[in-house]
């Protein structure tokens, strides 16, 4: 089986979006492309303001990168099956 490697993959990031989600909104659907990605906001723990994060629209578990899968669907690191290369950047 082939395997992507993440750095070869469209990637979006919940800080490429957070101007369109609405201020303290705690969900929102964003549409990307033609799909429509959901996002939820929670308070940080210094309840100081809202942290978001895409839903992954296979598994619903929260994520801060959604990656484009071979069929062009935005999906979490996890259900695109991709691998982590090792020259992900550290503090970036
Ligand atoms: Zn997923």
């Amino acid at each position: 089986m082939k395997k992507q490697i993440l750095e070869h993959c469209q990637r979006l990031r919940i800080s490429e979006v957070r101007d369109v989600i609405p201020l303290e909104a705690t969900s929102a659907i964003l549409e990307v492309g033609t799909q429509e990605i959901s996002v939820i906001g929670r308070l940080t723990n210094l309840r100081n303001g809202y942290r978001y994060y895409f839903l992954c629209p296979v598994c619903s578990k929260p994520f801060e990168s959604l990656f484009k899968s071979d069929f062009g669907r935005w999906v979490c690191r996890v259900c695109s099956g991709a691998v982590y290369a090792s020259c992900m950047r550290r503090g970036g």
